[in-house]
């Protein structure tokens, strides 16, 4: 929250709404699960490396500016950190160590031999220009590069961070390190060594997560009613692909307005129309309501897919969905968990619904290293195996520990990290 923030949160709302406590509280319920003794959950509970740097820029009227940027090193145990970098004005440590928290039990949900990592920028993407992006992307590359690396630690695309993104940092790396590393990053242009697919990868696997979910639940309706929060590249392309398997899309949103249609939105239109106007502020032919009423629209599936702390205590025990599947990082508070739990409402939890974006970034990782490419379809076939396999891993464990798939999802994903560290052993 904002310091600008009119209504005073009482403590316990605000320690729902910190990222890290949300982590904390389900890495907690695991971790009694497990009965991992407590050394070694501060161990995993603990971030290796939290890296804080200063980003002076030049701004194109000619002043000098400075930004703050974090990359967060959660734990390097199983591979090379891997995680996105996001731009927002709201990025604070405590998000970006949640985030990179998520990442090490993502990774090791979907059994890649990364560990988790995550790194934002406080700025506001919206009202910089291409020259100020790239060369505040470019200084935050030189900032953090020691801790970088393909062995090391492989960043990615997330909130307003894209391609070209990932392209100024490559380029920034491969220049310092004087041979071109593509490596480095994951979600690059194709031309730089990204992979087929990867820009469609959470999407498509949220997409396979609602329906695995889908066979769980044996919920049989016919075009089912899908609301996705966020029009990004996990709403949009996994409404688009949803869309493509025949679910009705009744509503999508973005940071401006929501829109609804009962008989389903054309997706591929909206998209368009996002593209060319920057918002979805005057989509014609809707009704458009606010992006709160959006969540408790009647309606079967419900996919998150912007940002954290949208369902929380406040709005969980109204919403009407029978399934959500996290597209985002934490949409879901501690707090809510418990009322969609004893409401019966079925939530694939963000580390295992989302993780079509990581993997395809391994494969992409990969194919670098090979230097050698697949095809589309064996990107996207090879995904599949992965998220049917994990979904039905994550299944498994929760019904084995007789809890949620959320719960089960970080037993699977703590056990694995505490066996690597248990066999790796503590150097000292
Ligand atoms: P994006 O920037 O492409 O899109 C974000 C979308 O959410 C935009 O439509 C934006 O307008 C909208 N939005 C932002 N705040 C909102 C709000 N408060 N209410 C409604 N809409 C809002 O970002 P993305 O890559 O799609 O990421 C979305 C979420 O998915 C994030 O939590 C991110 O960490 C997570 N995620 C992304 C990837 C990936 O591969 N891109 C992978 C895993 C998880």
């Amino acid at each position: 929250m904002s310091s600008g923030t009119a209504v005073a949160l009482t403590k316990s709302q605000s320690d729902e709404l910190n990222p890290f406590m949300a982590m904390s509280k389900r890495f907690d319920a695991a971790a009694d699960h497990l009965g991992l003794d407590e050394g070694l959950r501060e161990v995993l509970r603990t971030p290796d490396r939290e890296v804080t740097v200063a980003i002076p820029i030049t701004m194109d009227s000619g002043k000098l500016k400075v930004f703050i940027g974090y990359r967060v090193q959660h734990n390097f145990s199983r591979g090379p950190c891997k995680g996105g970098i996001r731009f927002a004005p709201d990025v604070n440590l405590d998000e970006v160590r949640a985030l990179a928290a998520w990442m090490t039990w993502k990774c090791s949900v979907v059994d890649l031999p990364f560990g988790g990592g995550k790194g934002g920028v406080i700025c506001d993407p919206r009202t910089m220009s291409m020259g100020e992006l790239e060369r505040m992307t470019r200084r935050y590359t030189a900032a953090i590069m020691d801790v970088i690396g393909p062995d090391r630690d492989v960043p990615a695309p997330d909130v307003n961070t894209n391609e070209q993104t990932m392209a100024w940092i490559m380029d920034t790396y491969s220049m310092h390190v004087r041979a071109t590393s593509t490596a480095i990053v994951t979600g690059k242009p194709l031309a730089l060594g990204g992979s087929k697919g990867r820009t469609e990868a959470t999407g498509r696997g949220v997409m396979i997560a609602v329906r695995e979910a889908l066979k769980k639940l044996g919920l049989n309706v016919a075009n089912p009613r899908v609301v996705v929060q966020g029009s990004g590249n996990v709403g949009g392309i996994g409404a688009r692909l949803l869309q493509q398997q025949g679910f009705k899309i009744v509503s999508l949103s973005d940071i401006d307005t929501a829109i609804y249609k009962a008989d389903g939105l054309n997706v591929v239109d909206v998209l368009d129309f996002i593209k060319k106007n920057k918002t979805l502020r005057g989509y014609p032919n809707v009704q458009h309501i606010t992006r709160e009423e959006q969540l408790l629209l009647d309606c079967e599936i419900l996919v998150p897919a912007a940002t954290e702390n949208q369902i929380t205590s406040a709005n969980a025990d109204k919403i009407k969905a029978k399934l959500i599947v996290e597209g985002a990082n934490g949409p879901t508070t501690a707090a809510a968990d418990a009322i969609l739990e004893s409401k019966g409402v079925l939530v694939v939890p963000d580390i295992l619904a989302n993780a079509g974006g990581v993997t395809v970034s391994y494969f992409e990782w990969v194919q670098d290293r090979a230097a050698y490419f697949w095809s589309e379809a064996e990107v996207n076939q090879k995904l599949e195996t992965v998220m049917v396999h994990s979904f039905a891993e994550v299944d498994e464990t929760a019904k084995k520990f007789k809890c949620s798939l959320r719960i089960g999802a970080y037993i699977l994903a703590i056990d694995r990290v505490a066996n690597t560290y248990r066999l790796r052993g503590t150097y000292a």
